[in-house]
């Protein structure tokens, strides 16, 4: 039998094909739809005002008699006023609906009516199209009198419409709303949380009602999450990548320092994974600079001593191309085989090369890992950096490239946990929490476009201690058009006569890679002091001499952004400075930076990050085919996220999650 949920909303009595389609404008195609349709916000319409209380703009909720009505048309064009003066013993309001000539047929002088509307004016009061009702029916009032839910509408579909269709819909529909997981026996049930989100008795109704809406998304999450984790563990045999130390033991002696002790504590976590039955499935989260590149090359040693190929990816050319760098010159003295595979790397040189993807080869590069024309033979492991600059959708298809491979993901940004149970809840989690020794300090300060020349003076003393910079430009971000690169070439030439004799190189997004390589390699040398860069330094980019970090239009960053390019420095022994540019409008955002020049610490950021900004950006990339949370709020829903987690735990059957929404 068809469920009565999916009926489309153009079957259903009443919805017109206009209507129909302005539905539609709202994503709202069937009942189900509908329903899930979240008010923005309620109205308390229970208590009624006098009208000598009224307030300018002030919505207010005003019971009275007719005292005066009538109609004015003008002379041609059609257009008219109906107006009615409505008297509740404390003062007069009157009420107007332009061009909506029937409304006379309605109200008459004498009869006894509820308007509810917002005052545009307090001499004479007056409403423009106010809701309104005559007393008699208001007992059963779907408008007034009650806690009214306000949607997100479109253009052309009126409010109390909308809300009439819901009313109906809740009525003959919300019987039909099944629980999900019956055996939980949650409560209030589904189908009392849909009537108390739409149609709330009490306040408090909405925050049960939502409260439970959410748990349900949370749960079918964590459904997905547990599904695949379970998948796995069905199907999957793993290589045995555990190694035997053999280029491992060299390369430690030839780093030049030692692993921090909790690079040593991940490496074992990591290497019993490795060892195991079961493909690792594992995140590796470290705050900018704590060494996760060092623990990668170790975990890629490990597969690489078993024989088996690995591949890393990073989110950016420059990333892969640093990467290359520093995996050649520690690999290749022991004569491991890496291979820089990047966009320009030509698509069929598999042929042109004869063993090419032969093990054990370590494989860097970026999304062009995940082109076709890349298969290794023999993947035991794939490293992903800086995870969350990509989403599920292309872990998952590298990890398609071999059989159950190992998968290490790295993050530099701090996942509150929240995000992390909902993100990254079918992995295991290790933590490098202790910065190598002989870091110098950071220091962080927030400052206004007027004090830029003292900002550049302190910057050109910096030079002339040797020390190294970059400029961080958000406006860069433009450098698409035509207008914006001439805008950098512009802030580019304006930079080198402030800072001569000191050289500065600039990099963007509109470079080729060729051009890249070549200002990386000559910031890298010390041939050029300075950087003039877009964003795209953010992740990854490691350049010990570099002291000074300059951003620009700094307000239109997010924290754990900033925090991310502030990682760029306070990599040597030397003190390091940052210095946020940001022209700040309100309160709110000047507290918002303020929060950098407190502290350092990766994970208060990203808190205070989600808890401003909301995980959209987070969320958008990661979750690519999950389902929308409509009533979940992972800035705020701990707790139902963390329950969720649990029900899942506890009662999860391979049958669950056969029907998504209801
Ligand atoms: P991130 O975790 O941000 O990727 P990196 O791996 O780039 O950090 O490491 C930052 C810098 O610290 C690199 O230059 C790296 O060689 C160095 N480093 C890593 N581990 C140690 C250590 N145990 N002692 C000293 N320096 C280290
Ligand atoms: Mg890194």
């Amino acid at each position: 039998m068809q469920n009565p949920l999916l009926m489309p909303l153009c079957e259903v009595r009443g919805v017109g094909p206009e209507r129909a389609a302005q539905l539609l404008r709202l994503d709202l195609r069937t009942v189900q739809d509908a329903l899930l349709h979240r008010p923005r916000r309620y109205e308390d319409r229970r208590h009624f005002q006098r009208v000598a209380d009224l307030q300018l703009q002030e919505p207010a909720l005003i019971r009275g008699t007719i005292v005066a009505a009538g109609l004015k048309r003008w002379r041609g064009g059609g257009r008219s006023v109906f107006e009615f003066i409505l008297d509740d013993g404390s003062g007069r309001l009157h009420c107007r609906w332009w061009n909506l000539p029937f409304m006379e047929k309605y109200f008459k002088t004498g009869d006894e009516v509820v308007v509810f509307g917002k005052p545009v004016s307090l001499r004479p009061r007056t409403m423009d199209h106010p809701e309104t009702e005559v007393v008699a029916e208001l007992e059963s009032s779907i408008h007034l009198n009650r806690i009214a839910p306000i949607y997100p509408l479109t253009e052309g579909l009126p409010q109390r419409w909308l809300r009439s269709l819901l009313w109906r819909l809740v009525k003959e529909f919300a019987p039909a709303v099944a629980e999900p997981h019956p055996e939980l026996a949650l409560t209030p049930a589904r189908a009392d949380a849909l009537r108390r989100i739409h149609f709330p008795e009490e306040m408090s109704d909405i925050e049960m009602g939502r409260a439970r809406l959410a748990l349900d998304e949370f749960v079918a999450l964590q459904e997905a999450i547990h599904r695949r984790r379970k998948n796995l563990e069905k199907n999957a045999k793993a290589l045995p990548c555990a190694g035997d130390n053999h280029w491992i033991k060299p390369l430690l002696a030839a780093l030049g320092f030692q692993l921090t002790e909790a690079q040593t504590r991940v490496l074992r976590e990591i290497r019993r994974d490795m060892a195991g039955p079961l493909p690792m499935r594992r995140l590796l989260q470290g705050d900018v600079g704590s060494g996760k590149t060092v623990v990668a090359a170790c975990t890629a040693l490990m597969a690489l001593e078993s024989g088996a190929n690995a591949a890393l990816m990073a989110p950016t050319e420059v990333l892969a191309a640093q990467h290359d760098r520093n995996f050649r010159r520690w690999l290749e003295a022991l004569g491991v085989r890496v291979e820089l595979r990047t966009a320009n790397t030509r698509q069929s040189d598999a042929a042109a090369q004869p063993g090419l993807f032969a093990a054990p080869t370590l494989f860097i590069g970026t999304h062009a890992l995940l082109q076709e024309t890349f298969s290794p033979e023999k993947l035991g492991l794939v490293i992903i950096d800086e995870q969350h600059k990509f989403g599920v959708v292309q872990r998952e298809e590298l990890l398609r490239k071999g059989t159950y491979p190992h998968l290490l993901v790295m993050t530099a940004t701090p996942i509150p946990r929240t995000l992390g149970l909902t993100l990254y809840g079918d992995l295991e989690i290790s933590v490098i929490d202790q910065s190598p020794p002989g870091r110098g300090r950071i220091k962080t300060f927030v400052r206004d476009a007027g004090s830029l020349p003292k900002v550049w003076k302190f910057m050109r003393e910096q030079l002339a201690l040797g020390r190294q910079g970059y400029i961080v430009y958000a406006r860069l971000e433009e450098a698409d058009s035509a207008a914006g690169i001439k805008a950098v070439t512009k802030e580019f030439e304006h930079l080198q006569k402030i800072f001569a004799p000191w050289g500065i190189g600039l990099l963007h997004g509109r470079l080729t890679d060729g051009q890249k390589d070549r200002v990386m390699a000559a910031f890298r040398a010390n041939e050029t002091q300075l950087l003039l860069a877009t964003s795209i330094i953010e992740v990854g980019v490691d350049v010990g001499n570099a002291t000074l970090m300059l951003i620009e239009n700094a307000e239109q960053f997010g924290l754990a952004q900033l925090h991310q390019l502030r990682g760029r420095i306070g990599r040597g022994a030397a003190e390091s400075y940052c210095i946020l540019i940001a022209g700040v409008k309100t309160e709110e955002a000047a507290r918002r930076l303020k929060i950098l020049e407190e502290t350092t610490d990766g994970f208060r950021i990203a808190e205070e990050d989600l808890r401003l900004r909301g995980p959209g950006e987070l969320l958008g990339r990661q979750q690519s085919g999950a389902p929308p949370l409509r009533f979940g709020d992972l800035a705020q829903d701990r707790a139902l996220v963390e329950r969720a987690r649990a029900l899942v735990r506890e009662h999860f059957r391979p049958g669950w999650g056969a029907h998504p929404a209801f």
